[in-house]
């Protein structure tokens, strides 16, 4: 018998909801009312001025509580990383060492806990280095060689910049689409890459094009929750010495893209001017083109806009096709988001 198809064959986008817990800021602040709850697997969430309270399933829901059925994975405030990876980040990394690309994205308002879960701390790594403990340990476990290649760059307004070279944002890259026979790739132009062997050299990656990032936006008078940042690992893998021809051939090549996309918040007119008036229109343009076509993917449309935004542009590869993508919205139990949470809920929705 042959084996199932890998997931990424039969559903091209996998939704998880991740709930963070209630920051100590916030306590003190005095805002805070248990606004979402995960019960029966589903999300509520309230959208009046009270807490959720719920009875068992089959309850009529009662007014001012929504509920969201249907995503694949729930995690809530007191999921681990670990139990994040599981949920939200291996059958990805799988898909990987079988040769498929993949992506795993986070969504969401700033504050909700996007970077804590990509990236996370040295107490508490996150998805992008468990992503890679899997690949080393998995590769290892089936005696095969790997070489992982990292780029990490990042994408403000329309202009794509490589974190890992000095003056990097100095710099605007161009895509180009290399169009094969099964598929169309994508090419960053210039796009340095760093071999990396190890979780540590992944931290030190991460810590480097963090702090670049930091000193860019620093230097533009912006925040970089206000970009999407792409940490990039192209990874190979074969069985025996690769310099032989027959090893070279047989290699498995595919990449993983890991992204902390700019926060979803919407950006009140009255309140934005100038230069954040027109991150918001670019943030706006690209979270709604990813939608689009993750939405058109889902519904299995001839025609998935890719061209509508260098997001997407960027994460072709890995959306639609062969590949397994995952989208991990994070969201908030303050009382006071809850506007955005529900945003953030059926943006997560639509994108099944
Ligand atoms: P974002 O990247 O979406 O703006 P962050 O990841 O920076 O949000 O999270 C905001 C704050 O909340 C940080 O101080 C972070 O450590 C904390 N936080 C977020 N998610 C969690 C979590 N699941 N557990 C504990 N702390 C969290
Ligand atoms: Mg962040």
């Amino acid at each position: 018998a042959s084996a199932p198809p890998p997931k990424g064959l039969t559903r091209p986008v996998k939704v998880c909801v991740r709930v963070r817990p209630v920051l100590e800021r916030e306590v003190e602040h005095g805002t805070y009312h248990g606004c979402i709850a995960i019960a029966h697997e589903r999300v509520y969430i309230s959208t009046e001025d009270k807490p959720v309270l719920i009875g068992s399933k089959d309850d009529p829901l009662p007014e001012g509580i929504r509920a969201y059925p249907g995503f694949d994975g729930l995690l809530d405030q007191d999921a681990s990383q670990e139990d994040v990876f599981q949920s939200a980040g291996r059958e990805a990394v799988d898909g990987v060492l079988l040769g498929l690309n993949a992506a795993i994205m986070a969504y969401g308002q700033t504050s909700t806990g996007k970077t804590h879960t990509m990236v996370g701390d040295r107490t508490r790594p996150g998805l992008c280095l468990k992503a890679a403990g899997h690949l080393f340990s998995e590769a290892a476990l089936c005696g095969s060689q790997i070489e992982v290649q990292a780029s990490f760059l990042q994408l403000y307004l329309n202009h794509i910049t490589d974190l890992l070279v000095a003056d990097g944002h100095e710099r605007s890259l161009k895509l180009r689409e290399v169009v094969g026979e099964e598929a169309t790739d994508t090419k960053v132009e210039g796009l340095s890459e760093r071999l990396v062997q190890s979780m540590d050299d992944v931290a030190a990656v991460l810590e480097e094009g963090n702090r670049r990032r930091q000193q860019a936006c620093t230097a533009l008078n912006a925040s970089s929750s206000r970009s999407h940042a792409v940490l990039i690992l192209n990874v190979s893998l074969w069985t025996g010495t690769r310099s032989d021809e027959e090893g070279e051939a047989e290699a498995t090549v595919a990449k993983l893209y890991l992204v902390d996309l700019a926060g979803s918040e919407r950006v009140k007119d009255s309140a934005a001017a100038g230069d954040r008036f027109t991150e918001a229109v670019h943030i706006n343009k690209s979270l709604f083109a990813l939608q689009g076509v993750v939405a058109a993917l889902a519904d299995g449309k001839p025609h998935v806009p890719f061209r509508n935004d260098p997001l997407t542009q960027l994460l072709r590869p890995a959306l639609g096709g062969n590949c397994c993508t995952t989208l991990v919205a994070t969201v908030s139990p303050a009382q006071r988001h809850s506007r955005e949470s529900e945003g953030t809920l059926n943006f997560a929705s639509s994108c099944r």
